[in-house]
C-alpha cells in the first residue's frame, strides 16, 4: 500500500539543519509525521480522528488517502511546500476517515526532523460540523472555525489562519512576527498573559478559558489551548495557540465533552475510587479494584459511564488510563508501606492495549511504586479486545512477563467469551454482575456461575463474582463454589482513605 514518492535530493540537508520532535510532545495533539507523502507515525488522537482501531491501520499508509477529493489539491500544495523547507499557514481540508466518512479540521504543518529524516509535523484540529453531519462549509459554520496561531520560540507569530483574521480582525501579514500577548492580549490584567505563557512554558501546555482583546479594543470569552512544541532535547521550537470562541453565556457544561476532558486531565479532576475485592467466607479484603471517577467543577462527581467513551474515542483515554494506573499504583505503594498487601485491579480500555509504549511505560512504574509480581491485575473486557485480537494478546503477553496479571472482566456477557481464553493468558475471570443479580431469579444464572466456577478451575485462573449486594447472593455463591466476590454488601467504590482494609 506504501507509496514511496521519489526522494528529494536537498531533504538530508534540510533534516539536519533541523531539530528532532519528541514523541512524547508529539502525542499531546492529534499529529502525524509524514516522510515524503508516507505517514510514519500517528498519535493516538490522530488515530481516532480518523476513525482507525489502531496505528498500524495509518503508518505506512500514502497521506493523501486521509484527505477528502475536494482537499486534495491543499493537502498535496501543503505538503510541497513543508518539504521546501517552509511552514504553510494553517487552514481548514477535509479529511477522509478509514471507513469513509468526511471530517472537516484545521491543520497546521511545519517541517520537523524525525528520526533524522525530513518529516512533516501536521497537527489537526476537528472542526464541528452541522448538526446534519455535512462538512460543507456556510459562513455562519466558518464563524465558530478555530483560530490558529503558530508563533516560534519566544511567542512571535510565524503564522495566523483564516478564522484568526476574521476573529481579531488582524490580517496575517499585520501580525506576523509581533509577540502573541501583543497581537492577541488578554482583557483585564496584564498578569494574565505572564501567568499563561509561564505556564505554556513550564508544562508544555496551558488550557482555559480567556477574554481577549480584538483589534477594534472588543473583549470576546474564547477558550485557549496552547501548546509548546519542543525538540527531543527539551528545546523550545515555538507553539500552537488554538482559541475557540465562546458564547458568553455558555457554562463549561456546554463545552464538546472532549474538550471537557481535555481540560479536567489538565485539571487533576480524574480521581480514582477504590472498591474493595473480599474473600466471601470470611469478608477479608484481599484486593481493591479502582475505578475512575470524574470530579467535575460544575457537575460533581461523575461515574465513567458519563466519560468514558467520549475518552476512548478521542484516544484521551491513554492519558487517562496512565493517570488511573499511576494513581493505582502509587496508592499500592502506600498501603504496603502500611503494611497492607493487596492486589490492585485496574481497567484497560482497547485503546491502551494497541498502544505500543504501554509496556515500556507500565514497566517504569511498577519499578518506580516497587509493585511486585502478581500485585497487579489489569481487567480488560471483550469490547476492549475485540478490534485487534492480536495486538492485545501480545500486549497481554508483554505485560504478563512484567509480572502484570490478566483478568477477564464482565465475563459471559460477550459472544467471543471462549475464543478469548486461549488467546490471552488468562488469570481471573470476573462474573459479570448480571449473572448474580438473576440468582435466585433465573435458574439459568446459577448453572452459568456454575461452569463459569468450574471453567475458572480447569483453566487454572481465579473466579470473582461481581455485584454482590444481598447476603443471600453470598451465600449461594458460597455454595456454588465461587470463594471470592465485590459488592456493594460488602462496600461501594470508596476513596482511598475511607477504605476499611479491616
Ligand atoms: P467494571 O469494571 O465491571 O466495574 C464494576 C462496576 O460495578 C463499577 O461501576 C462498580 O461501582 C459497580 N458495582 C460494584 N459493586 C456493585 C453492586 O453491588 N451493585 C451494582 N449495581 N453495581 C456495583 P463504575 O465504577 O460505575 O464503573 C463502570 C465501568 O466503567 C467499569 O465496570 C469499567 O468497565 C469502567 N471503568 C471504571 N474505571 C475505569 C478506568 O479507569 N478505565 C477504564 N478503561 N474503564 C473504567
Ligand atoms: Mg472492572
Ligand atoms: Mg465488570
Amino acid at each position: 500500500m506504501t507509496t514511496l514518492d521519489t526522494p528529494d535530493p536537498s531533504a538530508d540537508g534540510l533534516a539536519a539543519a533541523l531539530p528532532e520532535l519528541s514523541r512524547a510532545q508529539a502525542s499531546l495533539n492529534a499529529t502525524i509525521m509524514v516522510v515524503g507523502t508516507t505517514v510514519v507515525w500517528a498519535s493516538p488522537m490522530a488515530v481516532a480522528l480518523i476513525r482507525a482501531t489502531n496505528e498500524s491501520q495509518v503508518v505506512g499508509r500514502e497521506v493523501f488517502e486521509f484527505v477528502a477529493p475536494r482537499s486534495l489539491g491543499t493537502a498535496q500544495s501543503r505538503n510541497q511546500n513543508v518539504r521546501a523547507g517552509s511552514a504553510p499557514r494553517p487552514e481548514q481540508i477535509s479529511l477522509l476517515t478509514v471507513d469513509g466518512l468526511e471530517v472537516l479540521a484545521d491543520i497546521a504543518s511545519m517541517p520537523v526532523r524525525w528520526e533524522g529524516a525530513l518529516a512533516s509535523q501536521v497537527t489537526l484540529w476537528p472542526v464541528e460540523t452541522a448538526a446534519d453531519g455535512s462538512a460543507e462549509t456556510t459562513e455562519s459554520d466558518r464563524d465558530i472555525t478555530d483560530s490558529v496561531i503558530v508563533t516560534d520560540a519566544s511567542f512571535r507569530v510565524l503564522s495566523f489562519n483564516q478564522a484568526a483574521e476574521r476573529l481579531y480582525g488582524w490580517t496575517e501579514s499585520e501580525i506576523l512576527g509581533v509577540s502573541v500577548t501583543e497581537a492577541i492580549p488578554m482583557a483585564g490584567d496584564e498578569r494574565d498573559d505572564r501567568v499563561k505563557l509561564q505556564s505554556l512554558a513550564d508544562n508544555g501546555r496551558w488550557h482555559g478559558q480567556t477574554l481577549q482583546k480584538r483589534r477594534d479594543g472588543t473583549v470576546m470569552p474564547l477558550f485557549t489551548s496552547a501548546t509548546l512544541l519542543r525538540d527531543a532535547d527539551g528545546l523550545r521550537l515555538g507553539a500552537i495557540f488554538v482559541n475557540r470562541p465562546l458564547g458568553s453565556d455558555r457554562s463549561l457544561a456546554d463545552w464538546p465533552l472532549i474538550e471537557q476532558i481535555r481540560r479536567g486531565i489538565e485539571r487533576d479532576e480524574f480521581v480514582v475510587y477504590y472498591q474493595p475485592i473480599v474473600r466471601l467466607e470470611t469478608g477479608v479484603v484481599v484486593g481493591v479494584e479502582a475505578l475512575v471517577r470524574w470530579q467535575h467543577p460544575e457537575l460533581g462527581l461523575l461515574p465513567p459511564a458519563a466519560f468514558i467513551g467520549t475518552a476512548e474515542q478521542s484516544g484521551l483515554i491513554v492519558e487517562l488510563g496512565d493517570i488511573v494506573l499511576g494513581a493505582a499504583c502509587e496508592q499500592a505503594q502506600c498501603w504496603r508501606e502500611a503494611g497492607h498487601s493487596l492486589q490492585i485491579s485496574v481497567n484497560l480500555a482497547g485503546r491502551q492495549l494497541v498502544d505500543a509504549a504501554l509496556p515500556e511505560r507500565l514497566a517504569a512504574l511498577m519499578g518506580r511504586t516497587g509493585i511486585g509480581d502478581g500485585q497487579l491485575w489489569l481487567e480488560i473486557t471483550e469490547t476492549s479486545v475485540v478490534h485487534d485480537l492480536d495486538l492485545a494478546s501480545a500486549c497481554l503477553h508483554r505485560l504478563r512477563e512484567l509480572g502484570a496479571r490478566t483478568s477477564i472482566d464482565d465475563f459471559g456477557t460477550g459472544w467471543n467469551s471462549l475464543h478469548s481464553l486461549h488467546t490471552f493468558p488468562v488469570d481471573e475471570l470476573k462474573i459479570d454482575r448480571s449473572f448474580v443479580a438473576g440468582l435466585g431469579v433465573r435458574a439459568s444464572d446459577s448453572a452459568i456461575i456454575n461452569s463459569i466456577v468450574t471453567l475458572g478451575r480447569e483453566l487454572g485462573a481465579s473466579v470473582v463474582a461481581e455485584g454482590i449486594e444481598t447476603e443471600a447472593q453470598r451465600q449461594t455463591l458460597l455454595q456454588l463454589g465461587c470463594t471470592i466476590g465485590q459488592g456493594f454488601l460488602f462496600s461501594r467504590p470508596v476513596p482511598a482513605e475511607q477504605l476499611d482494609l479491616g
